[in-house]
């Protein structure tokens, strides 16, 4: 691999496959906007070779990585670094590189709670529910826990084993009760007490890939359920931007908020590491309203 010239930096997003992917879009659109001599490229990276790549990379230059699955939890042992955040989530979705060192961050958690800043009065001492129990998931609990306080959180999974490591990671050594004293709870999909549940959360995350495209038709809710004008439906899908989730929401008179806003948050996090610099939100954001719409 040949080195980068001096005044270039090189920045890539580790993923596999990764050809979807939108933080070349963000990155790039920045970088031009703000007249900085910088690249971003696609780095699809197996599993098994993720190791010597890193290295390759490495020494081909680059200044930092933005990662995604199905690396962000296995890329941990291979950092230098983790910050705190990350290593509490076990997932890094941000990697700096200096002096060959890297240093890896989880800006999906700042990304989640600057997305739905505007509604803390909607989970202050409220009861949450969050559908899903993967990285996305613990990445949005661990950020409404600290930063909001909330009475309880639910998590529903269909992998009950799953949702409780997810809670038992925040609770205290002896009840699933946080040391800001939010209350934890696991469900299944199928529990008795789903239905009542949605209705009487304030907050309803989902951190599930159900609706996303192609399967636009599909809900993480099931049909005929009663949500209300009291409520904040939050989708981390972005594909489409309004999900069948959130359009039943919106029917309902609840508040909504779909995936661009956490992905554009995540992204500026990501590029205030990389660059020290602001990312230009209006134009990024009109960028993939133009992608995706
Ligand atoms: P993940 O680690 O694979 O977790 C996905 C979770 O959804 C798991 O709990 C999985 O259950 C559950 N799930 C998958 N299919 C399901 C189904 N058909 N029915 C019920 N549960 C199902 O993925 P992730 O990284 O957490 O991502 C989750 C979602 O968030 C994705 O849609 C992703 O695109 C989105 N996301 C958005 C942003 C953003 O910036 N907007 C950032 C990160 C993620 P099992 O464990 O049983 O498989």
């Amino acid at each position: 691999m040949t080195k980068a010239p001096q005044n270039i930096r090189i920045f890539g997003i580790l993923g596999y496959p990764v050809r979807h992917a939108l933080s070349p879009l963000m990155h790039s659109t920045a970088f031009k906007e703000l007249g900085l001599p910088y690249e971003y490229h696609l780095l699809e990276v197996a599993p098994e070779s993720l190791r010597v790549k890193l290295n390759d990379f490495i020494d081909a230059g680059y200044s930092g990585f933005n990662v995604t699955l199905p690396h962000k939890t296995t890329i941990l042992k291979l950092l230098h670094n983790v910050e705190s955040t990350a290593q509490a989530i076990g997932a890094v979705n941000t990697i700096l590189v200096h002096d060959g060192r890297m240093e890896g961050y989880n800006t999906d958690v700042l990304g989640f709670i600057e997305s739905v800043k505007a509604y803390q009065s909607y989970f202050h001492k409220k009861k949450i529910l969050i559908l899903g129990a993967g990285g996305a998931a613990r990445a949005v609990v661990f950020g409404i826990v600290k930063e909001f306080a909330p009475d309880e959180v639910i998590v529903v999974a269909r992998n009950l084993e799953k949702a409780n490591s997810l809670i038992a990671s925040f609770g205290s050594n002896s009840s699933s009760i946080s040391p800001e004293g939010t209350r934890f709870r696991a469900i299944g999909w199928n529990d008795a007490s789903f239905r009542e549940e949605l209705f009487r959360a304030s907050v309803i995350v989902n951190a599930t890939p159900v609706g996303m495209k192609p399967n636009v038709n599909q809900s993480p809710i099931p049909e005929h359920t009663t949500l209300h004008s009291g409520q904040l439906a939050v989708d981390l899908i972005y594909t489409p931007l309004e999900t069948r989730f959130l359009k039943l929401a919106a029917e309902a008179g609840a508040r909504t908020i779909g995936g661009l806003e956490m992905l554009v948050y995540q992204g500026s996090h990501a590029f205030q590491l990389f660059t020290g610099l602001s990312m230009p939100l209006d134009k990024v954001r009109q960028m993939l309203e133009t992608k995706l719409s």
